[in-house]
């Protein structure tokens, strides 16, 4: 008998290998923060004994899901302007809210209440791109939820740095930080073509290259930014960052719904890596991303929230389910965007679009054990003939009812064991008063 942490022993595991396997009757072992083994649960109760073992009767296993877009501190500002389109909602809503408002404290709060619902959707990792990202840093850290935190760059002054320098400078102060800590890494996050000026992304995209580290921008995300570049510099943004060397696999590009097939192909050839936040582009009427389109061009393709401003939550089931959705209409295809793929863009393909592929995004022995469980023996996903057609189309996020990150046991029967839930919606209301009052 071999001693480990944890023996979990679910009715299935959701693997997401490179076979998409969907294993029934298996238990899977945890030891040190790790996925030791997965084999059948007769064998399992002969070979381990275990520390803590759950039988999780009528549950998936499934790997934790990779939000590999999001701003995690905005939570604070869910519902403040809404059905607007987003130019009108950043100029008059959200940039005057932030000058008036972020701060660290602000963003340690936010940051808090982006976490524990993330944590209740069954989400281990997020891929961020906020001011005072140190502070993202630490709650994620004191949590101990996977997070990957944006060095952002933007022209023009903020509460977080006066100009593009500035900014550059204290994300490289804040990478040398962190180099050494296990559950976060950290992208260069320039906001957007339309607010970071040439010299700045050269200096990003070479600091990039020689740190190692991917480049995370919002690109493309409605036909008004391609249309004003084009006035502007003559160019669509992503001519214009293709000649200053922005395409490769460091590159993380969020929305991409206006897009024609030369831009697809040297995607494709250049191996950058590409976010779909359906939700957020239905929401502010943003347009469709052409998914299928992309996949079939071999370019990976995950999944992110978006903020809550713009969703208005940071629900990753439901998102899968928009992807596959709105990918069908994207094609006029019933195919497109099938169960399989939507779940594979909330795992495994964030995974790779971060780079850290080799650490979590799928359940396969070796990796880190970011794990959730779903509970499908439910009314809402009865009868069940295929655990990932449930997951995707049917399930529900209140469904998610255990999570671990590294091992840790972050929600245990829906209960988060890591964040006093009584004290942050109090201090998520004392934010609501200081904002409803402004
Ligand atoms: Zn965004």
């Amino acid at each position: 008998m071999t001693i480990i942490d944890t023996l979990l022993e679910p009715r299935w595991i959701i693997t997401v290998n490179d076979d998409n396997e969907v294993l029934e009757n298996h238990s899977l072992a945890i030891h040190n923060g790790v996925i030791v083994d997965i084999l059948p649960t007769q064998q399992a109760s002969k070979q381990y004994q275990a520390n803590n073992t759950l039988q999780l009767e009528g549950h998936a296993l499934l790997p934790g899901f990779i939000n590999s877009h999001t701003h995690a501190a905005m939570s604070l500002y869910r519902g403040l302007a809404d059905d607007l389109p987003l130019m009108e909602w950043l100029q008059e809503h959200i940039w005057p809210a932030e000058q008036q408002h972020t701060n660290q404290e602000f963003v340690k709060v936010g940051t808090q209440l982006a976490i524990a619902e993330m944590l209740r959707s069954g989400t281990t990792c997020f891929n961020d791109m906020y001011f005072f990202p140190d502070e993202t840093a630490k709650i994620a850290t004191e949590i101990g939820i996977r997070a990957c935190v944006g060095l952002i760059v933007i022209d023009f002054p903020t509460v977080w740095a006066n100009d593009a320098d500035e900014y550059i400078h204290k994300g490289l102060q804040l990478h040398d930080q962190l180099r050494h800590q296990s559950l976060i890494t950290t992208a260069f996050a320039p906001h957007a073509p339309y607010t970071v000026s040439d010299a700045p992304l050269q200096k990003i995209l070479t600091l990039s290259e020689e740190l190692d580290i991917p480049v995370h921008m919002h690109i493309h995300e409605t036909t008004d930014e391609v249309n004003d570049a084009i006035k502007t510099t003559g160019k669509r943004p992503l001519q214009r960052l293709s000649e200053l060397g922005a395409l490769s696999p460091q590159l993380i590009a969020v929305h991409m719904t206006q897009l024609v097939q030369n831009e697809i192909d040297s995607l494709a050839t250049q191996g950058a890596h590409i976010v779909h936040c359906p939700e957020s582009n239905q929401k502010l009427a943003s347009g469709l991303c052409p998914v299928q389109d992309l996949l079939d061009a071999g370019i990976n393709v995950a999944l992110g929230t978006d903020g809550a401003a713009s969703n208005n939550d940071l629900d990753m089931l439901g998102e899968m389910r928009s992807a596959a959705l709105l990918g069908k209409i994207a094609s006029m295809d019933a195919q497109a965007v099938n169960a399989t793929t939507a779940l594979r863009m909330a795992t495994i393909n964030g995974a790779k679009a971060l780079g850290i592929d080799v650490v979590t995004g799928s359940l396969e022995v070796g990796k880190a054990a970011d794990i959730s469980a779903i509970q499908l023996n439910s009314i809402e996903t009865q009868p069940l003939y295929d655990p990932v057609s449930q997951l995707v189309y049917a399930a529900g996020r209140e469904q998610i009812t255990h999570v671990w990150v590294a091992g840790k046991h972050l929600l245990n029967s829906r209960k988060l064991t890591s964040i006093d839930e009584v004290s942050l919606l109090a201090d998520v209301a004392t934010w609501q008063i200081r904002i409803n009052n402004s």
